[in-house]
């Protein structure tokens, strides 16, 4: 195998830090760079005694100069209300730091590859989506910044690419959850296990009948390598994500059932934007993925994420 130099942006986070492990143990030099705005040292504290793993605190909105062969640029917070906390940064870290990082990329002639969102398609008006489909997104609203500033980040790789001969790997990741989470992350997973396992109230937000598709994240991180392995033709955008759709009214009920949880459903308003269906089409992933799709199903899932959530509990660290 060819020994590589990765950088990993956001690599302290929920997805980088599985993904930090993923090109560690495939004998890769792995460097993480990561502000903790979200993410945590203990995330990757299990890579810290590996010689060819190196953690650098820096925030991607300032240039960085490191001599890497391939980028994953993945720093930005992902849950609405982190990045809702402070707009204007995440923002700023969508499309500052995907400047420097293509900077960077382009003197060092390196692969790029950019963590996308399904939130590009916005609240979405064709079902499954699919990867032509330009997006229903509010320019103004609670969750632009998220969504406007992974929209412009996607312009400025293919400009890169089409300017400056860049070879980019964009991928439009659909929600994605497992071990690693913060417990405060805010997300639905998260929130409804966290409750469950304490016994509080499942905070349901609307009726519960918007819908969303969950990836288990290794499944995910097996869709990363496999789209940064292909040939420079290959730019993307690609879905990667489960096709499997349930109601979020359903996901509370299966996590309460697999908890076994006394918890009872609490309803909350839903926030403005709020999407009302996702569910993506991976056709294109499978074409060109070497017939990648999910494999693990939400109820497996759950399950791990159940018992990661359950020992932070019980060890005193949530
Ligand atoms: P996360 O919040 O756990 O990870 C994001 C990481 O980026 C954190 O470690 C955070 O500290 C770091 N970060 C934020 N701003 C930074 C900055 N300015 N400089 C350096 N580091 C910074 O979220 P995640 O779920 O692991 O998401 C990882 C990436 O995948 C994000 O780009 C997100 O938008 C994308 N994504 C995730 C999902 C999902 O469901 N998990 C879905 C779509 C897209
Ligand atoms: N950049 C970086 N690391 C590098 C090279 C560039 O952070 O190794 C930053 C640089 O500071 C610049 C940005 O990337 O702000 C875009 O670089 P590019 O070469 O595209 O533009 P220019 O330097 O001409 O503005
Ligand atoms: N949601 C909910 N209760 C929560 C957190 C989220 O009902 O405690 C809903 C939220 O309104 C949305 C869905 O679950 O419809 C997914 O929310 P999340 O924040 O996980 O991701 P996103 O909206 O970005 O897909």
């Amino acid at each position: 195998m060819d020994m590589k130099r990765i950088l990993v942006t956001g690599g302290a986070g929920f997805v980088g830090s599985h993904l930090c492990e993923r090109l560690v143990e495939a004998g890769h030099e792995v460097l993480c760079v990561d502000n903790y705005y979200t993410g945590s040292r203990r995330n990757v504290a299990h890579l810290l005694a590996n010689p060819n793993f190196e953690l650098l605190r820096h925030d991607v909105t300032f240039p960085l100069f490191a001599e890497v062969d391939e980028i994953y640029n993945l720093a930005c917070p992902a849950s609405p209300i982190h990045y809702q906390f402070d707009p204007v940064q995440t923002t700023k870290t969508s499309v500052h730091g995907a400047i420097n990082m293509l900077g960077l990329a382009k003197r060092r002639k390196a692969k790029i590859f950019q963590a996308s969102t399904s939130e590009v398609y916005g609240d979405p008006t064709i079902h499954p989506q699919v990867e032509e489909y330009w997006g229903n997104v509010n320019p103004i609203g609670i969750r632009s910044c998220y969504d406007e500033g992974k929209r412009c980040a996607e312009t400025l790789f293919f400009d890169y690419h089409r300017q400056h001969k860049l070879q980019i790997k964009v991928a439009r990741i659909f929600n994605t959850y497992g071990p690693r989470m913060h417990p405060n992350d805010g997300r639905v997973v998260s929130n409804f296990i966290m409750q469950a396992l304490r016994g509080e109230p499942i905070t349901l937000y609307g009726e519960g009948l918007q819908t969303r598709s969950f990836c288990y994240v290794d499944d995910l991180v097996e869709g990363f390598i496999r789209l940064m392995a292909t040939g420079d033709e290959i730019t993307g955008p690609i879905n990667l994500g489960n096709p499997g759709e349930f109601t979020i009214k359903a996901l509370a009920e299966m996590v309460v059932a697999q908890t076994g949880s006394k918890s009872t459903i609490t309803y909350q308003p839903l926030p403005s934007d709020d999407p009302k269906q996702r569910q993506p089409d991976i056709s294109k992933a499978r074409a060109l993925l070497d017939d990648w799709q999910p494999t693990i199903a939400l109820e497996q899932g759950l399950a791990r994420t159940i018992a990661y959530f359950d020992g932070l509990l019980k060890s005193g660290a949530a």
